[in-house]
């Protein structure tokens, strides 16, 4: 039976409020005159309108998170005073959980059930975690034998600092949690935030705006600035910001290593992917071919870490193509807001036609369509799950990330063979395992170059696994303890007794 959400009378409200900038703890006008006509991508309706911040609003939220980073109260309070405001933001969001969904679905296409399982509540548990960490983070005594001065001796320790205003540019794909990803840490250590959250679904980071200044988080500490890429790449060229956090393509990923040089401000980049998944014979088949379907379509493969070439050991190649086939056929495409719905449009128009036409680039180069290959001729950027045999290593489609429901499906017939091919990426973001043989999936993951390597699993995530990129597929780890290491510096202290 179809059931069909309602909007909730809270995001109903929301919707229909002017969209500002949060600023110095204030949600403010723009000075700039240009607006961003906001779009559910499941029909097309215009769901509100968004403010595309100019140089002089990226200025204000600069200059409003220096002045609470070096005079403000958020560096001096205590961990514990900070660990219990993220605990209360994280609270806050739990109690949200329905806006939340209804937000995500109808901004960002995804289903209502999924944002509710799985967006909202890691959303809830980095915010956990991070406050966790805000009473842990210390320095170490260490001993030092100065070989030119061998009559002293030193008390020398480090401290951990917060490293002071940080920009941070995230994308659409999953609105609300790339915002928790980037803010959970950044807070935790005591830094002060500047956030630009991607222009077809800032309705989420505004929502957890009004609750950021709820949960007691002082003023000026969140500073919320929505708009275009020109937008971010103000925040990257400020002078005034130490840290530039991003994710995003790897494309943008490069322009904003470029701007952050003027200052030499410190980067870390979560880019793009193009993530071998691998079904080795002895694998238990059905779970490898349901594992191997849910890791490129999940999210409608816009996640950086899909797993969207599939490497198949050639005795059970025909076997799994077919399961993954039956398993796209079978996925149920629809508004998000249908509690039945298992697959929503792509975000926009512009990534409808991209995905389209890397699936006509596939054709042309001689890929062979198993299953879904087109969009649905109707309102909303439908794309059907696409499986594609016959492809190899040189097309665009096995290169390049596609960043939509398109998995390319490639026989393999040795073990070295496959990690060469794997391997052959610019990319190192994630990587899947299907084996029985626990030594040698431990092999092969060790050969893999990848930030992740999930075995006989995907898309597992959790606040305290670090994730992030080899090759041109980042910098630096989000989440775990690494995560600390982007947002403090280190300061050595050497006192003579
Ligand atoms: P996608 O291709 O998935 O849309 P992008 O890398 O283009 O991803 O965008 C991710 C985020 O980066 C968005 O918030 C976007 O507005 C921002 N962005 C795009 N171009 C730039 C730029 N030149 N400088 C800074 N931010 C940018």
């Amino acid at each position: 039976m179809q059931q069909h959400l309602s909007i909730n009378d809270e995001v109903r409200k929301f919707l229909s409020q002017d969209k500002l900038l949060l600023i110095d703890g204030q949600w403010q006008e723009s000075r700039s005159e240009k607006t961003i006509n906001v779009e559910n991508p499941a029909n097309g309706d215009t769901l509100s309108q968004l403010i595309h911040g100019g140089q002089e609003d990226i200025n204000r939220a600069v200059e409003a998170a220096r002045k609470a980073f070096d005079s403000g109260p958020w560096r001096s309070m205590t961990g514990s005073e900070r660990s219990r405001r993220l605990w209360k933001l994280a609270d806050l969001i739990e109690q949200n959980t329905d806006t939340f969904a209804q937000l995500e679905s109808l901004d960002n296409g995804k289903p209502y059930t999924v944002a509710k399982a799985a967006d909202v509540p890691l959303s809830v548990d980095i915010f956990r975690y991070m406050a966790g960490w805000s009473t842990k983070i210390h320095g170490k005594t260490i001993p030092l034998s100065v070989p030119y001065t061998p009559d002293s001796s030193y008390l020398s320790y480090t401290l951990k600092e917060p490293v002071g205003v940080i920009g941070q540019i995230i994308p659409w794909n999953f609105p609300l949690l790339m915002a928790a990803w980037k803010l959970a840490p950044a807070l935790a250590c005591g830094n002060t935030v500047v956030l630009k959250p991607a222009e077809q679904t800032s309705l989420s980071a505004l929502k957890l705006g009004e609750l950021i200044m709820e949960a007691g988080i002082p003023e000026g500490v969140v500073n919320i600035v929505t708009g275009h890429g020109d937008t971010g790449s103000f925040l990257v060229d400020h002078p005034m910001v130490d840290k530039l956090a991003f994710t995003g393509s790897t494309e943008v990923g490069k322009q904003i290593v470029r701007g952050a040089s003027g200052n030499l401000k410190k980067v870390s980049l979560e880019l793009g992917g193009k993530s071998p998944n691998i079904i080795f014979a002895d694998a238990d088949i059905e779970a490898a071919i349901e594992g191997a379907a849910n890791a490129i379509f999940f999210n409608h493969g816009q996640c950086c870490c899909a797993g969207s070439r599939l490497y198949v050991e050639k005795s059970v190649y025909d076997k799994v193509l077919s399961g993954v086939c039956d398993f796209a056929d079978k996925i149920k495409l629809g508004n998000g807001f249908d509690l039945s719905t298992q697959m929503g449009p792509l975000i926009s128009r512009e990534q409808f036609d991209k995905v389209c036409s890397y699936i006509d680039s596939g054709k042309r180069e001689g890929a062979v369509v198993q299953a879904g290959g087109s969009g649905l001729d109707q309102a909303g950027y439908f794309v059907k799950p696409t499986v594609l045999a016959k492809t190899h290593k040189n097309m665009q489609v096995v290169r390049e990330e596609i960043f939509g429901p398109v998995v390319a499906a490639i026989p393999f017939s040795s073990e070295e063979e496959l990690i060469e091919e794997a391997n052959d990426s610019n990319y190192g973001l994630a990587a899947g395992i299907w084996s029985q043989d626990v030594s040698k999936a431990h092999k092969v993951a060790e050969k893999l170059r990848a930030g992740t390597v999930w075995v006989n699993c995907y898309n597992i995530f959790d606040a305290s696994l670090p994730f992030g990129g080899y090759k041109e597929s980042g910098w630096g780890r989000e989440m775990g303890d690494e995560v600390l290491n982007l947002y403090l510096e280190t300061k050595s202290v050497c006192i003579k007794k």
